[in-house]
C-alpha cells in the first residue's frame, strides 16, 4: 500500500509517455515542442516492470498522458499490456484528440476504459488562437463518436481563462444534451507561461459562484475520484467539473503520483524534484528494489504545492512532466 506521511493513499498513477506534442497551447507550450535531439522515452519493457510494481503496491487506476500520448505509435500495445493486469480497473488517456478518429477503436479494443479530451473552446477561432491548430470540428466529431462506444468515462478538459467565462453558456448548452462532464481547470502558472498566466488567470471560485447562481449543485466527492468537484443540474444530462489547484485544501485529497516519460517519479506536479528510477525498471529482478525505493520516496511527498505563493517548482510546462 502506498501511503505518505499525511495518511494520503495512492492508488492512482499518471504516466507520461512522451514530452512531444503537436499543439502549441498558449498556456502550455506557447512556442511549440522543441526536441532536445535525444528523446528516449520509457519502452514497453520498462513500463511493464514499473506497472507490475505499482500494481503490487495497490495501484488500480493508471492514466497515460504527455505531451501528447497518441503520438506514441505503440500506444495500443502499451494499453494491451496494461489490460493484462486484471486488478487495474481503470486505464485512462488524456489527449488533445488530434489522432483519435483513426485510433480510438484500437485503443478501446486494447483495454482503454476512460478518456479525457482537451477542448478549451467551442468557438473555432478561439480554439485556434489557443492551440494554434485548426481542428475543432474533427475533435468534436471524435467526442461524439467516443460517446457511442463502450468507454466507461468520457470527460472534457478545458482550461479556465477570463475568455472562458464569456462562452460559458455555450458550454452549458453542450452538456445539456450530452452525457459528458466538462471540467474547467484553473490556469496554472508554469515556468513557460508567465505572460499568458498574468493576463488570463481567473479564479475558479468565480465559476463556482456562477454555477450555484444558475442552479448547479455540487456532488459529494467519491473515493478515488480525480481532482475535480462535479456539479449537476436537473435540466442537463451532462455535468460541469471544476478543478481548482489554487483552491484552499486542494492537496488534502491528493491520491495521485506521476512518472515522467523518462522514468522519474514526481511526487507533486509542482514539486522541485524528479526522482529518476529508470535504472530500476530494466529487469524483473530489480522489481523488489524499485518497490522499496518508491516506498521510501513516498514519505517525502510534500503536504501541498506552493502555487499561491507563485512558486511553481521546477516545472517549465505540463507537457514535460505529464499533466
Ligand atoms: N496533450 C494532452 C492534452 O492536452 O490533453 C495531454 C497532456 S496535457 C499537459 C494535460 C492537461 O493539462 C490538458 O487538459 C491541458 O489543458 C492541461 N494543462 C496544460 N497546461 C496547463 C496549465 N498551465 N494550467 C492548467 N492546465 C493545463
Ligand atoms: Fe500539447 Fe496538451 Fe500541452 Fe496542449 S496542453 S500543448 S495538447 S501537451
Amino acid at each position: 500500500m502506498l501511503q505518505d506521511n499525511f495518511a494520503r493513499k495512492f492508488n492512482y498513477v499518471r504516466i507520461s509517455l512522451t514530452e512531444r506534442c503537436n499543439f502549441k497551447c498558449q498556456y502550455c507550450l506557447p512556442n511549440g515542442y522543441k526536441s532536445c535531439g535525444n528523446e528516449n522515452y520509457l519502452n514497453q519493457n520498462e513500463l511493464f516492470n514499473l506497472i507490475t510494481v505499482l500494481v503490487e503496491l495497490g495501484v488500480w487506476k493508471i492514466r497515460f498522458t504527455g505531451g501528447e500520448p497518441t503520438l506514441r505509435r505503440d500506444l495500443s500495445n502499451i494499453l494491451h499490456m496494461v489490460k493484462g493486469f486484471t486488478s487495474v480497473k481503470v486505464i485512462g488517456l488524456t489527449t488533445n484528440a488530434y489522432h483519435l478518429s483513426a485510433n480510438l477503436d484500437s485503443y478501446i479494443q486494447n483495454g482503454l476504459t476512460n478518456i479525457n479530451i482537451s477542448m478549451d473552446s467551442l468557438n473555432p477561432e478561439r480554439f485556434h488562437s489557443i492551440t494554434q491548430v485548426n481542428r475543432l470540428t474533427e475533435i468534436q466529431k471524435s467526442i461524439d463518436y467516443a460517446l457511442q462506444t463502450e468507454l466507461q468515462s468520457i470527460k472534457i478538459n478545458s482550461v479556465l481563462t477570463k475568455d472562458t467565462l464569456s462562452e460559458i453558456d455555450d458550454f452549458f448548452a453542450y452538456v445539456k444534451i450530452r452525457n459528458i462532464s466538462v471540467r474547467f481547470i484553473e490556469l496554472m502558472q508554469t515556468g513557460d507561461n508567465l505572460k499568458y498566466f498574468k493576463s488570463n488567470y481567473v479564479s475558479a471560485s468565480i465559476l463556482q459562484q456562477l454555477l450555484i447562481e444558475r442552479g448547479w449543485q455540487k456532488q459529494p466527492r467519491q473515493d478515488a475520484a480525480g481532482p475535480a468537484f462535479e456539479y449537476y443540474h436537473k435540466d442537463y444530462i451532462g455535468k460541469i467539473g471544476v478543478i481548482a489547484p489554487y483552491g484552499k485544501d486542494f492537496c488534502n485529497n491528493c491520491n495521485r503520483l506521476r512518472f515522467t516519460s523518462d522514468g522519474s517519479l514526481r511526487l507533486c506536479l509542482f514539486g522541485e524534484q524528479n526522482y529518476s528510477l529508470r535504472h530500476l525498471m530494466q529487469s524483473s529482478e530489480q522489481r523488489e528494489e524499485l518497490k522499496n525505493t518508491i516506498l521510501q520516496l513516498i514519505i517525502k511527498k510534500p503536504l501541498a504545492h506552493k502555487l499561491s505563493e507563485f512558486k511553481t517548482g521546477n516545472i517549465l510546462n505540463l507537457s514535460n512532466v505529464g499533466g
